[in-house]
This record gives structure tokens, sequence and C-alpha cells, in this order.
């Protein structure tokens, strides 16, 4: 049985990747092309690189991905468990350092000795060597170009934006207040910075006129909708933001007594908090039109910008088409026949977000463990998490688009009362996975990177 496997990008999929496959016994070739060969979001050589926000989202289980991150942690991800020694303080958020992050992760594929970091460019797939593609939204253009080819169809994408990053000692707190909405959190994590109702106006008509960073105007259906870029908001509707990123709810009452009428609310960046970023406020606006706008809020008057926000293309394959639920590209595509096994994780796949691309990344590598090893996949419990993102991502879909992890993709119970249905699914999600887990016990948390005999894969190397 090979032993050498391939895993190309070490960014979230791929890092959660390459530790699960060491920890189960296999060498592994990490691949990583920066920083010789940098993507247009990333900045240096950093592995697992957080590219916009610096947050994993809610810790809730009845939030959705509180629920994900739990099933995660209850399936020993190692870039969760690494996520919370970086945390940062945001509420009942996971959000971190994210140098402290990449560091702590580095570290971590560094010490393994059944990990070979190479820092270089894959352009092509040959060989033999069974390989996990996590190479992201932003994979280079030879191998981009290359899979695209192979797959035999056209290239699939969006486009996503990136938030602003204020320097905290640049904020006039005279016109700005910590508080966490509806004062979740020990401590006051958020930065909120006010605009009435006459500054609010003016600031929506400003953004609708603005400048893009570039000029053709992009389909709507090439954003994602879930990210939207706020000037795509604004143009959507003068109280879109209000409702949106803007929204004034769960922040108390200002000094006159009455309810705020919209709000930006910055969250930090780092521990020391000299950071922070503006959430929700991604945009592809000219660098130059942000600064102006900004300014327009009375907290930003002077700001300082440690990054402006910028917009980016968004590449993913049409995975219904070409993937297995376990993630494996199906064999016998036509043009296909040389390649050698191949899982793709990550947004790559077309899941959305930054915990997806762990749990894609967790599941591609036990899958590809359980395939060489038993000739089946290792496939969870339809009420999980994990496997409600996946059979949505390899349904059938001719109008296939990226999607973030939601209460809606979790298998329904007919007679489920709308008043608990987040609690009830999010039990019937933990019970499964802990029912799945029972069955096959998959990692000795305490046996580190030794491999885990008997259970669910006897056959030693
Ligand atoms: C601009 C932008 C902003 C985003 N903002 C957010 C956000 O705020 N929150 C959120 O939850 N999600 C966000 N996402 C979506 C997504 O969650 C992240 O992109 C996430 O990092 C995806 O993880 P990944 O492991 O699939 O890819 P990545 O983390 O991008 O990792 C892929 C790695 O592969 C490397 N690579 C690429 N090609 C090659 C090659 N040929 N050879 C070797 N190495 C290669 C890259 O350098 C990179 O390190 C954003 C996406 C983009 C593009």
């Amino acid at each position: 049985m090979q032993t050498r496997v391939k895993v190309i990008g070490a960014g979230l999929a791929g890092c959660e990747a390459a530790l699960q496959l060491a920890s189960q016994g296999f060498f592994v070739d990490l691949y990583e092309m920066r920083p010789h060969l940098e993507t247009p979001a990333h900045r240096g050589g950093d592995l697992a690189q957080l590219v916009c926000s610096n947050s994993f989202k809610g810790l809730g289980k009845t939030s959705a991905h509180g629920l994900l991150k739990n099933e995660l942690t209850m399936l020993g991800s190692f870039l969760i468990e690494e996520a919370k020694k970086a945390q940062v303080p945001a509420g009942e958020s996971l959000t971190v350092n994210r140098k402290v992050f990449s560091e702590l992760v580095e570290k971590r594929i560094l010490e393994c000795d059944r990990i070979t970091l190479h820092r270089e460019e894959v352009t092509t797939l040959a060989g033999d060597i069974p390989t996990i593609i996590a190479a992201g939204p932003l994979a280079s253009d030879a191998l981009a170009d290359y899979i695209f080819k192979k797959l035999g169809n056209g290239r699939l994408h969006f486009f996503d934006a990136i938030a602003p990053v204020v320097e905290t000692d640049s904020i006039d707190f005279n016109h700005a207040f910590y508080r966490n909405r509806w004062e979740k959190g020990d401590t006051a994590d958020f930065i909120n910075c006010p605009l009435d109702v006459e500054t609010y106006d003016a600031f929506v008509a400003k953004l609708r006129e603005a400048d893009l960073m570039e000029p053709k105007p992009f389909e709507k259906n090439e954003l994602f909708e879930g990210c939207l870029p706020i000037e795509e908001m604004a143009r959507r509707g003068t109280e879109t933001l209000r409702f949106g990123p803007m929204r004034p709810v769960g922040l108390g009452l200002g000094n006159n007594g009455k309810k705020w009428h919209a709000v930006i609310q910055l969250r930090a960046e780092n521990a020391q908090k000299t950071l922070f970023n503006m959430v929700g406020f991604q945009t592809r606006l000219k660098w130059n039109t942000q600064k102006e706008l900004f300014s327009m809020v009375p907290a930003l008057k002077n700001a300082q910008f440690a990054r402006l926000g910028c917009m980016h293309r968004n590449t993913f394959i049409e995975s219904p088409k070409l993937l297995k639920p376990s993630l494996q590209l199906k064999r016998g595509l036509p043009g296909c026949e040389d390649l050698p096994p191949i899982w793709f994780a990550g947004q790559i796949t077309g899941a959305e977000g930054y915990t997806e691309a762990i749990a894609t990344g967790w599941y591609a590598a036990w899958n590809l463990v359980s395939t060489l090893r038993h000739g089946v996949p290792s496939l969870l419990p339809v009420e999980s998490c994990i496997r409600s993102l996946t059979d949505q991502l390899v349904s059938p879909n001719p109008d296939f688009q990226p999607m973030n992890f939601n209460f809606g993709l979790l298998p329904h119970l007919t007679e489920m009362k709308k008043k608990n249905k987040k609690e009830i699914l999010a039990a019937q999600a933990e019970e499964a996975v802990l029912e799945w887990i029972r069955k096959y016990p998959h990692r000795d948390s305490n046996a580190g990177f030794t491999l885990r005999r008997g259970a669910l894969y006897p056959t030693e190397l």
C-alpha cells in the first residue's frame, strides 16, 4: 500500500489534511508555493494564513459555525486546537491573532517528522502518488489551468473581497465606544463607531457613486452572496447596510437616550488590540475612495489603515459533477486516466469559509486513509455537519455556487418545531458523531503522532 501522499497547498485545508494524514502514519509531501510565488491576497509565506477576517465565527453550539467547530474538536482537528491557543477576545466567537495562529500551525507541521514541507509551486499532477489538492480559491494560474484543462470544464469563479484594518490609536474615542452586541462575553471587545441619520445617508450616497477598484462591473452572480462588498449592499437599497454589517441592534442607547441609527463594528486583530478590522466591510473600492469614505465616519475621521479592502477572483471546481461524497475525484473521467487518486479539499471544492476549509481538509484526509487501507471511504453519518456540508457539494446542482455551512444543510425531521429547531439539529448532529467515534475511535488524543492501532484502521503500516 502507498504510504507516501502529497498535499498541494499549505493553507487551512492543506495543513489540517497533512497533520491528519501524518497522525495516521502516512508520510506527507506538503507543497506550498509562497513566499516564492504570491497570491493576490496572501502576504508572505505564513502557513494556514487567514486572508481577510481573523475570525472563525461563533462558538456556541446553536450557531452553525459553533456546531461545526464543536464537531471538528470532537474529531481531533489540529487547526481548531491551534486556533484556540491563538484566540483573542471577541465576544462569543473564535477570533485569533492570525500571525500567532500561523506560527503555531507551522511549528506543528515542521516538528512532525512525517511531513516534508516543500516551498515550491506544483503545476501538474503526474505520477501515482495519492494527492489532496487544497490549493485554495487563489490556486496558482499554472495549476488551475492544468486542473481545468484536465477536468474538461470551464473554470468556475466568483469575486470575494477583503475588509480594511484600522490602527486603534488613530480611532477617535470621543465618537466610538467598546461594547459587544447584547453584552455577550466577559469583556467588551468590539469597538463601535456610530453614524447619525444624516451621516449615514451621506455615507450611503457617496458609496453608491464611488469608484470601484476594477472599472468593469462584475456580473451580480459572480459575487459571493454571503460576503457582499459594502458598495454592492448600498446599491441594493439605502437601508441594506443598516440591516447588515451596520445594524445598530444589541448595542444599548446613545448618550441622548435614543437608539443608534447605524454602527460600524470593529473587531480586534491581535491580543494587544493595536489593530481592529472593520466587520463585514469588505470592499473593492479604490484605496483613495475608501479613505475619503471612511473619514466621513466621526470615529474614523483621522483613521490610519494597516490594510485597505480589496477584491479577488475566487476559483472553484464543479464539485457536483466531479467529486464523490468522500471528496475523491471520480475515477474514469475522460482525459483523467493518467492522474493519481485525487481528493479535493478547502475552498476549491466550493465549501466557503475558514472553518469549512479545515473541515473538508480533515474529511478528505480521513477518506484518503480509509480508501487506501480498506478500499472504501470512511463517510461520516448524514446527521453530522461535515457530511451535510459535503453532501451539498456533491449533490446535483446545475447552478452550483460556494456555500458556508448552515443549519439548512442538516437533515430536518418532519415534526420539528421552529422554536427549538436549532437545539434539536445540534443535538442530533452531536449524538451521531459521538456514536461514530464510539464505534470507530479515531485518534488517541494523548498519542500525538503515533499511529492508533485496532479500531477503524486495523491494518498497520
Ligand atoms: C479574498 C478572500 C477573502 C476571504 N475572506 C474570508 C473570510 O473573511 N472568512 C472566511 O471564513 N473565509 C474567507 N474566504 C474564503 C476561504 O475560507 C479562504 O480563502 C480560506 O483560506 C480557504 O482555505 P483553503 O485551505 O481552501 O485555501 P488557502 O487558505 O488559500 O490555501 C491554499 C494554499 O495553497 C497555496 N497554493 C496555491 N496554488 C499552489 C500551487 N500550485 N502549488 C503550491 N501551493 C499552492 C496557496 O499559496 C495557499 O497557501 C476568503 C477568500 C478570499 C479569496
